[in-house]
């Protein structure tokens, strides 16, 4: 059983999905994961170890002091990375070389 997440994944995540109508980039899933992956990358992990049921009220109390412009700053450079580079349609490719 996993008793530590990080709470900076789940709010990256919720944060593309809010900023996904302003994105001009293709958010299929795999850009999706690129982005997220690449905004992660930037910001730092806010781990907590705990049952799954408290992850919501540690996350609200942790949004309330942590700006989310930093998030949404790592987000949109994650869309100005994979803008251009998108690798979706790749996966089929990839495999037939392997
Ligand atoms: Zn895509």
């Amino acid at each position: 059983m996993r008793k530590y997440y990080n709470l900076m994944e789940a709010l990256v995540e919720s944060c593309f999905d809010d900023l996904k109508p302003m994105m001009d980039c293709c958010t299929c899933d795999q850009c999706r994961n690129d982005i997220i992956a690449y905004a992660l990358n930037q910001l730092r992990p806010k781990y907590v170890s705990s049952d799954k049921g408290e992850i919501y009220t540690k996350m609200n109390a942790f949004l309330t002091n942590q700006p989310t412009t930093d998030i949404i700053t790592a987000i949109m450079s994650g869309v100005n990375v994979v803008r251009g580079h998108e690798r979706h349609g790749q996966n089929e490719k990839k495999e037939q070389e392997q």
